[in-house]
């Protein structure tokens, strides 16, 4: 079993079609959408999770392709420095995603990789460079 991230983007006439299920029921998928902008009469997008075998992931990505759906996927991953990062906050307020969160007691930032969606928002907004990109994955 494997996960890859992507962005998909519906042509007008795909976003009310019940993809997400066909990807779960005909090629047994796990779906998880991190994010989605769907709205009637403009084309989509959304950024999801898909989990399953590398058969499974290449046959539900044909499907995609065959119904005019884009698929970018993320090669891509975000890493934080911590011996960098000065807790201010900057890239929480960029992070659409909730990746990125500073809580009490401690107020120091974390980061959890499974929520982050990759936009790299974060990387610009942060003033030490405590966030960087690696290509690797
Ligand atoms: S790339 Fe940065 S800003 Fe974008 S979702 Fe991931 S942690 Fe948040
Ligand atoms: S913007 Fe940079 S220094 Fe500030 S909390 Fe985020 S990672 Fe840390």
């Amino acid at each position: 079993m494997q996960t890859i991230k992507a962005s998909l983007y519906f042509p007008i006439d795909m976003t009310d079609k019940p993809f997400i299920t066909d990807l779960v029921r005909d090629y047994g998928l796990t779906v998880n959408v991190l994010q989605a902008e769907i709205l009637p009469g403009r084309p989509g997008k959304s950024v999801i999770d898909l989990t399953g075998s590398e058969e499974d992931l290449e046959k539900g990505l044909i499907y995609l392709s065959e119904h005019g759906i884009s698929v970018h996927m993320f090669t891509t991953s975000i890493i934080h420095n911590a011996d960098n990062c000065v807790d201010c906050g900057a890239c929480v307020a960029v992070c659409t995603s909730g990746a990125l969160q500073i809580k009490a007691p401690d107020w120091k930032l974390s980061f959890d990789p499974k929520e982050c969606v990759r936009c790299k928002q974060c990387v610009k907004a942060c003033p030490t460079r405590a966030i960087n990109v690696n290509v690797f994955q």
